[in-house]
């Protein structure tokens, strides 16, 4: 029963859905349809001119000259028209309004959404995409809310009216135009429902396939280039266009052929049903002397039939763009269905610095086995911890539940004392910093980048921090220095000096607790030295958790944690685990190897330096 509500809304049509974004100016959308219709109701008023115009022409024939009252009907078909023509752009007017305001608030609502989505959602969902997506798929029910509702109303009102004149003057003739039109319309129908329905699914889902496969080409050209390779290395996007062509071949000439045809003929040419029909009444109309009233009628029928076919094109039309609006409202429920990270209500204050994983499993979404399977560890306050394992061992993982990209599946994650999911999140994202393996720069100057972490922070303690951060290199080889403008006039970093960058950034952040994944792992030799002066900076007195790959650089390490397949296999000090002879000691033995091997002549010289660090510990 307390899922009921959700449920209804559920099932909540994509109008409702899309009136529900526009908030006050919902009345605004009502007004436009309202106003549309009533355009479209004017718009018939010409032809009743016209008919009266035929009329008196008939009934004077041939002396044209007492036709008086046929200047007073064109001058008001004339005014009819103008009115018509304004009315409906009122209701574009207000309808425009309406579907700008939605559009704007669905952006809002999605951003505001996608803020309080896990941080780890965007490493699965570029966020950038995701905006697009969002983006996109708002100016879409622009175009339904702003004119294909507005059109379908009023070809609605349009056909009602013209329902209603059809059998005004003669309902045989009405009849006639109006079983041409119902010809049309099953036609119209036989090409998309029945069992057509899924052939024109088919047809669409495989145009879907074929621009997916299209993408993956384009994204793959660097690939087909450098390996030298033909288009027909891509099967999948040859296939998909075989199978688009096929289906759509197939679609149009085995099932729309004739239903086409039909509509066709019987839209553009209605009248040749009135032919019969005036036949058949001509024998009673001169008998009665009405013939004049039969060839008005006539007249007028000929040329309302023409437009019957204006109308269904019409509402043809405008249902297509409800199909659009659908899947649009599909793509930003894709974006609304971001999971939100829950945030308490009564927030637990920190205290300390310390970091405690308690009997703690993740499981990614989707994956079939935990990334974490019961792990438990302390780290004290001002202690350095490293994570090493093997790849895919879940370093990275356990890093990324403490600043909470994502949420524990069972146990729980203790920052200070208090469960991070019962902190209030600025609280925990002040004492936690983080230098992750690709840091994210913006496109803005250096020194706003370096900010981004302490927003009051002044223009002398960014320099500062970026001088900790060993940054004065890149600077000076800048030409405006710290106000140089990240990703314009060919200004890009390479890997170590961004990462050096964002080692600035965490210093200047000056939080209790740092984290880092890997931050060495694409550095040059060069940046390496740089950079772990940085990390002896930013670490100094600071609670550690650091995750590296080369073995040398946590050695120093107060403890090390060996994880290996979600689990916690071994912890110690680097002679600790090295006497133990399990995993670590495996590791640690094959890292001097290869660095003998890489090194060779060096080799005594750089093993006994690593020697020497291990010793100094
Ligand atoms: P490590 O950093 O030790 O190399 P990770 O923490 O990155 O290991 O990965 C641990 C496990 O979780 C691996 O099996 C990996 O495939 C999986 N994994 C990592 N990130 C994701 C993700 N975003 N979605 C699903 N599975 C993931
Ligand atoms: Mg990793």
């Amino acid at each position: 029963m307390k899922n009921k509500p959700q449920e209804t809304q559920k099932k909540q049509s994509d109008l409702a859905v899309l009136l529900g974004y526009a908030g006050d100016r919902r009345k605004l959308t009502f007004t436009g349809l309202a106003l549309s219709a009533l355009a479209m109701v004017l718009g018939m008023a010409p032809y009743i001119c016209i008919y009266l115009v035929v009329r008196d022409l008939i009934n004077v024939f041939p002396d044209f000259s007492g036709a008086v009252s046929i200047t007073k009907y064109a001058y008001l078909a004339f005014l009819f028209a103008v009115l018509g023509i304004v009315v409906y752009f009122a209701a574009l007017m207000c309808t425009h309004l309406a579907a700008f305001r939605t559009a704007s608030n669905i952006r809002k609502e999605g951003m505001a959404h996608l803020m309080k989505a896990p941080l780890g959602f965007f490493d699965q969902n570029a966020s950038g995409l995701l905006r697009n997506r969002l983006d996109g798929a708002a100016s879409e029910t622009e175009t339904l809310l702003a004119h294909n509702l507005a059109d379908i109303v009023g070809s609605i009102a349009m056909l009602l009216s013209m329902l209603v004149l059809m059998f005004f003057f003669d309902w045989r003739m009405g009849g006639a135009c109006l079983l041409a039109a119902v010809i049309s319309i099953l036609a119209m129908m036989s090409m998309m429902g029945g069992k057509n329905a899924g052939l024109m699914a088919e047809y669409q889902a495989a145009q879907d396939v074929m621009s997916k496969a299209g993408t993956e080409y384009v994204r793959g050209i660097p690939v087909v280039k450098v390996f030298q390779q033909t288009v027909d290395s891509f099967r999948a996007f040859q296939t998909a266009i075989e199978n688009y062509s096929d289906k759509a071949e197939h679609y149009q000439a085995d099932v729309c052929r004739v239903p086409q045809a039909l509509n066709l003929t019987f839209t553009e040419g209605a009248f040749v049903f009135l032919i019969p029909v005036v036949l058949f009444l001509l024998p009673g109309a001169m008998a009665s002397g009405n013939l004049a009233l039969l060839v008005t009628n006539f007249a007028f029928y000929a040329v309302f039939s023409a437009i019957i076919s204006t109308a269904l094109a019409r509402v043809m039309f405008a249902a297509s763009g409800m199909m659009l609006a659908h899947t649009a409202l599909g793509r930003i429920d894709q974006v609304m269905a971001a999971p939100n990270l829950p945030v308490t209500d009564h927030p637990v204050s920190i205290r300390g610095s310390g970091v405690t994983f308690r009997d703690v499993s993740f499981t990614y979404e989707g994956a079939p086995s935990p990334a974490l399977s019961h792990v438990s560890f302390r780290v004290e306050p001002g202690e350095t911890v490293a994570l090493v394992g093997p790849s895919g061992g879940g370093k990275t993982t356990a890093a990324s539940l403490i600043p909470r990209f994502w949420d524990v599946t069972s146990g729980c994650v203790e920052v200070g004392g208090a469960d991070v999911r019962k902190v209030d999140p600025h609280d925990l994202m002040d004492r936690v910093a983080f230098v992750f393996q690709n840091s994210h720069l913006f496109k803005d100057t250096i020194l706003e980048n370096v900010r981004a972490s302490r927003p009051g922070a002044t223009r002398d303690e960014v320099m500062k921090a970026l001088e900790a951060a060993q940054c004065g290199d890149i600077l000076e080889k800048l030409p405006k220095g710290v106000d140089t403008l990240l990703g314009s006039e060919g200004t890009y970093l390479s890997g170590g000096e961004q990462q050096r960058i964002a080692l600035a950034r965490a210093i200047l952040k000056d939080a209790p607790i740092v984290v880092l994944d890997e931050a060495t792992a694409f550095a040059d030799p060069e940046n390496e030295v740089l950079i772990q002066k940085a990390l002896g900076t930013l670490t100094k007195g600071k609670t550690v958790i650091m995750i590296a790959h080369r073995l040398s650089t946590v050695v120093s390490a107060d403890r090390i944690i060996v994880l290996d397949r979600g689990q916690v296999r071994e912890s110690g000090t680097h002679r600790e685990l090295v006497s133990r002879g399990g995993l670590y000691a495996r590791m640690w033995q094959e890292y001097t190897q290869a660095l003998q091997w890489k090194i060779g002549a060096d080799a005594p010289k750089a093993v006994a330096e690593t020697k020497a660090k291990e010793a100094g510990k």
